[in-house]
């Protein structure tokens, strides 16, 4: 790729907001995660429209970048990964759902199985084909969501359906990895070596983001980050080894004022302690900002932290509640004239991070990435410019 933009959504100039993704920092990331994990190959998580923001620009700049396998949570995001990733392994976290083996061959796919139904299917699809399909195996070392226990994992070992096919990966996932001093990590990393040598042929992958981190016990043959690529912190509470990927900037449509008694929004569910100046911004929850990051009364009452935008370098907390397409901010502490009508002001980037952000609103950045609304107007920077020279 060369450096430039490349847009998309709706024109930039008819939109609530603008979306920058920085495709370089993307694949700064993508590197950094695979130096954190010398000797294993660094594969990239694009699931949910690569966490929002878009899976076919993601997938090709990490693929650009040297990553050669990704793994998506359903078939529809496969196939869509297979187009902007030729010759990459993609696998399909969710699994062999019926009636989709056909789909799987298709698309040249490899379903990660979790049970047992799923291996003896694979396996049979492999004997009519004549060929050895790949397929990863998922073993539950705790977490109780998919994947083989570990005693139907280990019958597995020496069984003919096992033979049928090629299981190229076996993979766990870790349940708490953000939390490094949380014992369920080592009683995982344990149950997940004990697997490992049941299957000494057969390459191991364990670490999610916040797996990377805890050592070099996780690492295994393959890393399977997702969060941190987007800009995410994998080590919560400590200062984040990543860069921003994302920044996103909604546009003032009005400016007012209000006094002491008033209130601002749906149900009144903010008064006005003294004069203050607001600005209402052109996006809601419709667009993916949480309707939980409000600045009502009883939020603050309850100590409850409430969204903020960042105005000509200050921040500005959200007042009232956050409407379908309308959130209202008080921008008192800005300068007057240092805010007018058709201004874009920052709710990620400026030092706003999507953690903050997920936090600011009782959820997880990880939310408000996949959450991204479709009416912003987006535009994908490649390598060479820094996020903050487009928007
Ligand atoms: C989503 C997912 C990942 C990526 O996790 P992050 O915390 O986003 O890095 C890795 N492995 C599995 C099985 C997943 O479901």
């Amino acid at each position: 790729m060369t450096a430039g933009f490349d847009q998309a959504g709706p024109r930039h100039e008819e939109a609530g907001a603008w979306l920058t993704v920085d495709l370089g920092a993307l694949a700064w990331n993508w590197r950094r995660l695979r130096d954190e994990a010398p000797g294993a190959e660094c594969a990239a998580v694009v699931k949910a429209d690569a966490y929002g923001i878009g899976l076919e620009r993601a997938a090709a700049a990490l693929a650009a970048a040297g990553c050669r396998t990704f793994f998506v949570a359903h078939l529809a995001e496969g196939a869509r990964a297979r187009a902007a990733a030729p010759g990459a392994a993609i696998y399909v976290l969710n699994g062999l759902l019926p009636g989709t083996g056909p789909a799987y061959r298709a698309g040249d796919l490899r379903p990660v199985l979790g049970s047992r139904e799923e291996v003896a299917e694979w396996a049979a699809l492999s004997r009519e084909t004549g060929a050895r399909l790949p397929a990863a195996l998922h073993v539950d070392t705790g977490m109780n969501r998919l994947g083989l226990a570990p005693e139907e994992a280990l019958t597995l070992a020496g069984h003919p359906d096992l033979a049928a096919f090629t299981p190229a990966l076996v993979m766990s996932h870790l349940m708490v990895a953000e939390e490094p001093a949380n014992p369920a990590n080592r009683r995982q990393i344990e149950a997940f070596a004990a697997i490992r040598q049941a299957f000494p042929e057969v390459p191991g992958s364990l670490a999610n983001s916040s797996g990377i981190f805890l050592g070099p016990d996780t690492h295994h043959d393959l890393v399977r980050p997702g969060y941190a690529l987007y800009g995410g912190n994998p080590m919560p509470g400590r200062p984040s080894p990543m860069r921003p990927v994302v920044a996103l900037r909604a546009r003032v449509v009005q400016l007012r004022r209000v006094e002491a008694g008033e209130s601002a929004g749906y149900g009144a569910a903010w008064t006005a302690p003294g004069p203050r100046r607001l600005a209402t911004l052109s996006v809601g929850y419709a667009d993916g900002l949480p309707r939980a990051a409000s600045g009502t009364g009883a939020a603050l009452a309850e100590g409850q932290p409430r969204g903020e935008a960042v105005v000509a370098g200050r921040r500005c907390p959200f007042v009232g509640r956050v409407s379908m397409d309308l959130t209202i901010i008080d921008v008192s502490a800005v300068p007057e004239g240092a805010i007018r009508r058709g201004d874009a002001v920052a709710l990620i980037g400026d030092g706003l991070t999507v953690d903050e952000v997920g936090a600011r609103a009782g959820t997880i950045g990880y939310e408000i990435l996949t959450g991204l609304g479709r009416r912003y107007a987006r535009t994908y920077m490649d390598e060479g410019l820094g996020l903050t020279e487009r928007v």
